[in-house]
């Protein structure tokens, strides 16, 4: 087993694994541990983005529920019903985003996950300026949420610049993508993993053009 640390640690310091998918509000992440390992979670995010709400007009808070529960609705109806049907699964992204993206932080969770579908069905239907745009979304949010060395940034940079570089052909436009792809990758899943040496070897054939 090889642990890889995303930041330096202090000495002392406790390290902590999580247990979710971090790229999910704090109600959401705290819920599922609790269903699935009966503990509320109280790690510093959890406290910070905890305190955020609670600080948040109850007016607002209440709306914030509300919507984030109807993307949640959709969510849940995409994962559960569309599996590699893509037409549908990009209709219903689409209604999703749709109908909560007025109420919603473009970078909110709820958000990012409907933009992860959406890239998913894009990608199925080979739509891939779309799925480019739903990346760029999915991007914008990681860098929000998460650590600027987590291997779920590194991962969506590596898909936006492998599809802009080879499919679309347009390696020049993809370059400082796949550049920071591999800085970041180089510390998430490390400089010797297949997907951080597929990344450099395509950024050497576009250095070489
Ligand atoms: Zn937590």
């Amino acid at each position: 087993m090889e642990i890889r640390s995303l930041r330096d640690i202090q000495p002392g310091e406790e390290c902590f694994i999580h247990y979710v998918n971090v790229l999910q509000t704090v109600n959401v992440r705290r819920k599922k541990l609790y269903d699935n390992y009966r503990f509320w979670c109280e790690c510093l995010r959890c406290k910070r983005e905890l305190k955020i709400l609670a600080d948040t007009a109850i007016g607002d808070r209440l709306k914030l529920e509300e919507t984030e529960a109807k993307a949640q609705t959709f969510l849940a109806k995409i994962d559960k019903e569309f599996d590699e049907n893509y037409y549908k699964m990009l209709e219903t992204c689409e209604t999703g985003l749709d109908a909560v993206q007025n109420d919603l932080d473009t970078t909110n969770p709820h958000m990012a996950q409907l933009h992860v579908r959406t890239q998913e069905a894009c990608i199925g239907l080979q739509k891939w300026k779309a799925a480019v745009k739903s990346g760029m979304e999915i991007i914008r949010a990681c860098k929000t949420h998460l650590l600027p060395t987590d291997p779920i940034l590194g991962f969506h940079m590596w898909r936006v610049a492998k599809i802009q570089a080879v499919t679309l052909n347009q390696p020049i436009v993809a370059r400082d993508l796949l550049q920071q792809a591999i800085d970041v990758m180089s510390i998430g899943y490390g400089s010797t993993h297949p997907m951080t040496m597929e990344a450099k070897e395509l950024l050497g054939t576009i250095i070489d053009q």
